[in-house]
């Protein structure tokens, strides 16, 4: 993450990539100009040993292109393209993979933008829904497809896992093999994963059989709650029509946010490994604190559980740093608690170097069906803890004062509204 990818002899022996802030870039013939933009266009395929040029900064950059080289290295991915949020990834890919008349087999709960996207958006292309719940098995799957009646027209499946917010896991493997069963002499099954959760150090989709990974950057990537986007990563043939489109939307992240995520990326693995490990010792001290009645992470779920405890050895390489509990009591209480933290920040995202919690039924997840909510045990009474890399033992104190402060919430009412 320190060195791949960059040569600082073409940068006069800078050790670190400038930014490159430029918007395009000098040709040194006009034959070379012609070469450049014959390769960018598709036009013919670059011959041996010759390297496609720098041309304008939407097409192509320095910053971004070592950046992308970089980030295939976790995945182990032929190609990566970058964009200016999580959500222009997910949108491109669900754009270009699918044409009106197609169906769309999505996983659910997914993230509110990408459930909104694919709903209140695609729809406008007749382009059909059909959702599966992440707690289905592959057959109850294949009923919801054959009972649309359009199972032929399947163009994509799209899985987030672990569901937000309570950490539900979907087999990979399972959900491909699924994919393949649709498959017919004309057209592939595109498997595409939002790996945000998990990746890109413990969960490795390409290897369990998908086509493409998706991640918002703006969490553990970027790591720093300073900046928003994304990234899509996958085989070069399905990479090509993905940063095909990504050239004409204009979607791509900023030379200055590419070296912002080179800087993060450099860290990203002993940032990772000390949120897992803090989360570790803070789901222990939840799972026995009287005030919660539940905790929802796989470190604690897959001792009970040994179905999940052989999917989480065979796709995660760790627990993840993503808590979501329930608080005994409901919304009053999950509030008192969420407003007498002293350390932890109250806010979305997550991912980030600083611990964030929020509640899931009235912010992130405020969109969901009450239908499905229950079925998501997303209730009054759960929290969701991004665990970041504070001291754990300041961690555990500022959890414990603020579930302490639980069994006051009328007083804790009364006091905010008389600060404000
Ligand atoms: C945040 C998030 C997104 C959206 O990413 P942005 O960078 O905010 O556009 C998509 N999926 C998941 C799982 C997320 O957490």
């Amino acid at each position: 993450m320190m060195s791949h990818g960059y040569k600082p002899e073409l940068s006069v022996g800078s050790i670190k990539c400038p930014i490159f802030q430029t918007s395009t870039f000098e040709f040194e013939t006009a034959q070379e100009g012609k070469r450049f933009f014959e390769m960018a266009y598709g036009h013919r395929k670059p011959a041996p040993n010759e390297e496609m040029g720098l041309i304008y900064s939407r097409i192509n950059n320095p910053d971004l292109e070592i950046l992308e080289n970089r980030l295939c290295l976790w995945d182990e991915a032929e190609d990566a393209a970058v964009f200016e949020s999580g959500m222009s990834a997910i949108s491109t890919v669900l754009l270009e993979f699918l044409n009106p008349g197609d169906v769309l087999l999505m996983s659910s709960p997914v993230y509110g933008g990408t459930d909104h996207f694919s709903k209140s958006v695609l729809n406008r292309f007749q382009i059909e829904l059909v959702e599966f719940s992440a707690t289905d098995d592959p057959e109850s799957i294949h009923e919801r497809l054959r009972a649309s009646g359009k199972s032929d027209r399947l163009a994509m499946v799209y899985v987030e896992t672990p569901a937000n917010p309570t950490n539900t896991m979907i087999d990979l493997d399972a959900i491909s093999a699924l994919a393949r069963q649709y498959d017919s002499a004309d057209r592939k099954v595109v498997v595409a994963v939002d790996n945000t959760y998990m990746g890109p150090l413990w969960q490795h989709p390409l290897k369990h059989g998908a086509d493409l990974v998706i991640y918002s950057a703006t969490k553990y990537i970027g790591g720093h709650s300073d900046l928003i986007a994304g990234a899509v990563l996958g085989k070069r043939e399905e990479m090509t029509r993905v940063k095909t489109l990504r050239t004409f939307l204009g979607n791509m992240t900023s030379p200055y946010t590419g070296w912002l995520l080179m800087r993060s990326l450099e860290t990203l693995k002993v940032r990772m490994e000390q949120q897992a490990s803090n989360a570790e010792k803070i789901a222990e001290f939840l799972h026995a604190h009287p005030a919660v009645e539940q905790v929802y992470y796989p470190g604690i779920q897959r001792r009970n559980d040994p179905q999940l405890d052989a999917l989480m050895q065979r796709q995660c390489k760790s627990n993840g740093a993503m808590i979501a509990f329930d608080v005994v009591g409901g919304e009053k209480e999950a509030f008192a608690l969420l407003n007498s933290f002293k350390l932890v920040k109250l806010a979305v995202s997550l991912g980030s170097t600083e611990s964030l919690a929020q509640h899931p039924a009235t912010m992130t997840h405020v969109d969901v069906s009450p239908e499905d909510k229950r079925k998501m045990n997303i209730s009054e009474k759960l929290v969701r803890l991004s665990v970041g890399i504070e001291n754990v033992d300041d961690l555990i104190w500022d959890l414990e004062q603020a579930l302490s402060a639980i069994g006051a919430p009328e007083v804790q009412d009364a006091e905010l509204e008389a600060q404000r």
